[in-house]
């Protein structure tokens, strides 16, 4: 019995922070739509990403990186309720859900809140490490029809978070999905503009 306990907490862990995982996230991911669809509520999902994550590891070493997204997790776990739901997709990229009444209203507080916990800076073996996370949020049903494209949708305004200004919190709008289309028209445009010689001094 405990074998199998112990089989399952791997299967839903995140080894590294015991963070749960991403599939097990994707799992109550489909069930927070589910919820909201019945009872006609909504959630929201901030997705974050650490920022210069990768100068700790090439500064301090792969060792310290770990440790700090230990340090990092806990930051995050104290900083939301127990019963939400927070994950290591992987990398320095981590998932908050929150659920229940007002989580959509509650969104920027607690993203706020968990920007200011990050920025801190951490002790690691007598160093002291400066971090801070990017924030992106989408909230269900109003941003996307279903899990997949609410996880895409919160990366894309984590994105564009990162690059307004690394540490700030966005929020998803269509406007971000419209930007990206704009940019790939762009982009193709001028690549043919280019093959077909048609730039002129
Ligand atoms: P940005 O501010 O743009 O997010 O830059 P960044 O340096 O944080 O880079 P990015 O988010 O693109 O990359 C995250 C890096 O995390 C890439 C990889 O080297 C490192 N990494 C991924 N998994 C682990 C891990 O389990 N442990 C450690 N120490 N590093 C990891
Ligand atoms: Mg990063």
């Amino acid at each position: 019995k405990q074998a199998e306990l112990r089989a399952h907490e791997l299967s839903i862990r995140d080894a590294l922070t015991g963070l749960v995982n991403r599939r097990s996230l994707i799992q109550q991911l489909e069930h927070a739509v589910a919820t909201s669809d019945r009872h006609k509520g909504e959630f929201a999902l901030l997705y974050l990403d650490l920022d210069k994550f990768k100068q700790v590891n090439d500064t301090l070493g792969h060792e310290v990186g770990d440790e700090l997204l230990r340090q990092v997790a806990a930051r995050l776990l104290a900083a939301v309720r127990v019963s939400d739901t927070v994950a290591r997709l992987g990398g320095d990229e981590f998932v908050v859900l929150l659920e229940g009444k007002g989580a959509a209203a509650n969104a920027a507080r607690v993203a706020r809140k968990i920007g200011q916990a990050h920025a801190r800076p951490f002790e690691i073996n007598g160093h002291k490490v400066q971090t801070g996370t990017s924030v992106g949020i989408a909230l269900y049903p109003q941003d996307a029809p279903n899990a997949a494209a609410l996880m895409r949708n919160a990366d894309r305004a984590m994105y564009h978070a990162k690059q307004n200004q690394r540490g700030s919190v966005e929020f998803f709008r269509d406007e971000l999905n419209a930007r990206e289309a704009e940019r790939a028209l762009w982009t193709h445009e001028l690549k043919q503009a280019l093959d077909a010689n048609e730039f002129e001094l």
